[in-house]
């Protein structure tokens, strides 16, 4: 379903026509070489396309007109080999709708000390000339990465693989759809929003269909269809004794079955990439779609409980950044604290649909009652997140604004068994510690609904939220709430009448 090798990111270098042809057969040569070996790289995702040296106001207006109209290009690389005049790039940039990297190295790595003279200076001179680029962007106040360093070191390629990552999810939401079924749960402000600035922000499409749209196809999926599904499940995950033999447990399973190859269905007739769900509006179904939600986040669809299609799509938004990576991504909330101390942690989970891709053992399907929504009990997948390091990011909408809050953590084992608690779940250590990361984050006002991933670094969501240019906060190992609080201000400050 997402192919990151259909996101073309373009290779820009930048020189002028002062130098002579026999400089820019240089510069040009040594972009290929450059431009092959970093498409070989597999941490360097997307497809890399070396783009003729930028020497003229023309050539460069002329580039940028066509990477907008280029749907494939998710974003632009410049570099500036020599010195490159930055007023021939204005009316370029100035039309720019594409991410950019700005990348700054040279293609040297050591100065040859006893051959240098004034011709290897002014060819190699990205020193001076990315200075000079990149104070055209500050002067036009454009959003964009700086990456320093040589590019045959892992740290840069690994920045520059990063934003790639962030560049294709936001690609990916420039035509996507959330389906909506149902709406917001009831009397939650949190997971509201303006749907129509989240379009002209991210692209996102935010639209609702009934429930009984959903219940309709629901109807017509056949026990053979979810009989075959079912064996795939058993393939993947442990069955408990009641799902294994045949009764009503067996049966709630081959519901969830249906639902979602139903929704499956519907998803990719509306060529949506995420969804919402709301236990107050099931009219038709059996069950509250549990692992039904699962299962297709697992396959890399964003979802959103209670009608929040704002997590939903930044879930989304982070299946498309973390593809291929090690770890997973889940839609996350933040359930109840655990203050014993020197042990204190966040124990995260939700009703039912937390993604087998943060799994740390094999998911075991269980049937359970559910406490609220009237329904059947629904079948969902139990287990317990995989520890190591994790972030948890959240989209909130203030107004006037949206604001990204982004939490390091650390997953913990979880040493007690919790037989009583029959939904899959993370247990955290928040950084820099349990106080701070809860006063910081309810200070921005962030929502107890969030992106759980242990695929991705803050790193990503920051370079996501510049492609968006949004509000980004980050709380982690050095975040102090109370000077945060401060800085919360002056964002209010600078953000207002943006
Ligand atoms: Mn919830």
């Amino acid at each position: 379903m997402i192919d990151l090798k259909k996101s073309e990111f373009w290779f820009v270098v930048g020189s002028q026509d002062l130098y002579g042809d026999e400089a820019l057969k240089q510069v040009a040569a040594n972009a290929r070489v450059m431009a092959e070996e970093l498409a070989k790289d597999p941490n360097l995702p997307g497809t890399l396309v070396l783009k003729p040296v930028a020497i003229t106001p023309q050539v460069i207006r002329r580039l940028f007109a066509e990477a907008n109209a280029a749907e494939n290009c998710a974003g632009i690389i410049t570099w500036m080999h020599t010195f490159s005049p930055s007023k021939m790039w204005i009316q370029g940039l100035s039309v720019n709708t594409k991410p950019i990297l700005q990348l700054h190295t040279q293609f040297n790595r050591d100065i040859p000390w006893d051959s240098i003279d004034m011709d290897f200076m002014n060819l190699n001179q990205a020193a001076h000339g990315d200075r000079e680029h990149g104070y055209i962007y500050a002067r036009m106040r454009l959003p964009r990465k700086v990456v320093a360093g040589h590019w045959q070191e892992s740290g840069v390629r690994r920045r520059i693989g990063v934003w790639m990552r962030a560049a294709a999810a936001a690609r990916d939401g420039k035509t996507a759809v959330v389906l909506r079924l149902g709406d917001n749960m009831r009397e939650v402000a949190v997971t509201e929003g303006d749907k129509v600035e989240a379009q002209i922000k991210f692209g996102w499409q935010v639209n609702t269909w009934g429930i009984g749209d959903l219940a309709a196809v629901y109807a017509e999926v056949s026990d053979g269809e979810a009989e075959k599904l079912l064996g795939e499940y058993e393939g993947k995950y442990e069955f408990s004794a009641e799902v294994k033999s045949p009764g009503p447990a067996r049966q709630a399973a081959l519901e969830q079955a249906k639902i979602e190859i139903a929704l499956k269905a519907m998803l990719e007739r509306e060529g949506a990439g995420a969804f919402t769900t709301t236990f107050q509006d099931l009219h038709g179904l059996p069950q509250l779609p549990g692992l039904a939600s699962q299962r297709l986040m697992e396959q890399g669809y964003g979802f959103g409980a209670e009608g929040d299609w704002k997590q939903s799509m930044l879930v989304r938004a982070a299946k498309v950044m973390a593809l291929g990576l090690a770890g997973g991504v889940s839609f996350m909330e933040d359930y109840t604290y655990h203050f014993e101390p020197g042990k204190e942690a966040v124990l995260g989970a939700h009703m039912l649909e937390v993604c087998p891709t943060i799994a740390g053992k094999k998911p075991r399907l269980e049937v359970h009652p559910l406490g609220i929504g009237g329904k059947a009990p629904p079948a969902r997948l139990v287990f317990d997140a995989a520890a190591g390091q994790a972030v948890l990011a959240t989209l909130v909408d203030l107004g006037d604004r949206m604001r990204m809050v982004v939490n390091d953590v650390e997953t913990i084992e979880i040493e007690q068994a919790m037989p009583k608690l029959p939904v899959a779940r993370a247990l955290w250590k928040p950084y820099p510690n349990l106080r701070d990361a809860a006063e910081s984050w309810i200070l921005c006002g962030g929502a107890h609904h969030s992106v759980y991933t242990t695929a991705l670094t803050a790193e990503y969501f920051r370079d996501w939220a510049e492609m968006m240019e949004i509000e980004f906060v980050h709380i982690g190992k050095d975040t102090n709430p109370v000077r945060l609080k401060d800085e919360l201000r002056w964002a209010d400050a600078c953000w207002s009448g943006r």
